[in-house]
């Protein structure tokens, strides 16, 4: 048996009709940048995410970018951040000029631990970004209150989360800003690069819809210095006929999640040491990706892999450790609960499409492997 991490062809097969009508009429009528289907996504995917605004940008990571340009972060500014993310999330910062600044993460949830956020707060921290990694959101009361408390902006990376809640609130709702993410492997893929950044401050929306075309507020007048960073109408109109199935497809990742958890619980509960699976502390974890922890990572890998199962590590080495951020002066043991997580985290496949049958096959082919350490 084949087990991909992930098969979008599957997916593409149940809407392949919806799809080629979107894209034919985005051809039909040659506007390919900006103007009415963009439009019409933005309003879907605002509205579906519990915000105002939406803004679509060029890729979730341009979302980040556009969202600190719009703040006037930069040189001599600090934003805090988890270590344990894509690389995007601390690239962005760093590439506006300003430092990022890592609090380690909670063990049980791998999201960044507000309490160790308020300890790296100092005089020149501007903004927050946490992380709704793999699909969970992030303790956002703790995180808005630490924030309000020092006048900081709170952004929120919700690449792997559209969708998900807690105590009623959506990802990307409860920040000042949510920076969402359409590449292919994200619950909600376009057909390359996309996203958007999601608000409910006016304000805000208008200073990131600017500088999304050169800072051009009126027509060749440009007040700030933006960029290109727009979404275009093509792959706008993949989501927004992608749209109306997200929650379907994000409640069979959650399925496959629940099936995991009874075919594997009782060797995580006896075998704490050799398997740890994701913990589920919020209301609704859409699962982008199912993480376990396992001893043995590579080996196990490897038996996973000449059994014919996709895995793969998110992520292998922390942000704090990456060569490109050496000057800010971090080593190994600084954050250790993001290194030890880097050092053991196993992505197993989870995506929608993903059959019964197969669950039970990777989770059979994982406990033989564990029990064979
Ligand atoms: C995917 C992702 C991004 C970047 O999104 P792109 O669309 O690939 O640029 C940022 N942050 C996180 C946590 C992600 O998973």
């Amino acid at each position: 048996m084949k087990v991909p991490l992930l098969d979008l062809t599957a997916q593409y097969a149940s809407i392949r009709g919806d799809i080629e009508d979107a894209l034919a009429a985005v051809v039909a009528s040659q506007r390919f940048i900006l103007g009415p289907e963009v439009e019409a996504c933005e309003e879907a995917v605002a509205d579906y995410a519990g915000c105002r605004h939406g803004i679509g940008v060029s890729s979730g990571t341009d979302a980040l970018l556009v969202t600190l340009m719009a703040e006037g972060i930069g040189p001599g500014d600090e934003v805090v951040t988890t270590p344990y993310s894509f690389f995007a999330t601390a690239g962005s910062v760093a590439r506006v000029g300003a430092t990022p600044v890592f609090a380690d993460i909670d063990p049980v949830t791998l999201n960044v631990d507000p309490g160790r956020i308020a300890a790296c707060v100092t005089a020149r921290t501007r903004a927050v970004i946490p992380v709704h990694i793999f699909g969970q959101m992030a303790e956002m009361a703790p995180i808005m209150e630490i924030a309000e408390s020092h006048g900081l902006v709170v952004i929120e990376d919700a690449a792997q989360a559209i969708g998900a809640t807690h105590g009623g609130r959506r990802a990307g709702s409860v920040g000042h800003y949510g920076c969402l993410s359409f590449f292919p492997s994200k619950n909600l893929g376009c057909f390359g690069d996309g996203g958007m950044v999601v608000t409910n401050d006016a304000g805000r929306a208008n200073r990131v819809r600017a500088l999304r075309v050169h800072g051009e507020a009126v027509e060749y007048r440009h007040g700030v210095v933006g960029g290109n960073f727009r979404l275009d109408a093509l792959q706008a109109a993949v989501v927004r006929a992608k749209l109306p199935h997200l929650d379907g497809w994000s409640d069979a990742r959650r399925a496959n999640a629940a099936r995991y958890g009874r075919l594997l619980g009782d060797f995580a509960h006896e075998h704490p040491r050799r398997l740890r699976l994701p913990a589920t502390v919020t209301d609704r974890h859409v699962f982008n990706q199912y993480v376990v922890r396992v001893a043995n990572r590579d080996l196990v890998r490897e038996r996973l892999a000449a059994a014919g199962i996709g895995t793969a590590i998110y992520y292998p080495v922390p942000l704090h450790l990456q060569e490109c951020f050496s000057g800010l002066g971090y080593a190994a043991g600084d954050l250790p609960e993001s290194e030890r997580a880097a050092e053991l985290a196993l992505a197993l496949p989870v995506y929608p499409e993903l059959a019964d049958t197969r669950i039970e096959y990777v989770a059979g082919v994982l406990r033989a492997a564990l029990a064979g350490l």
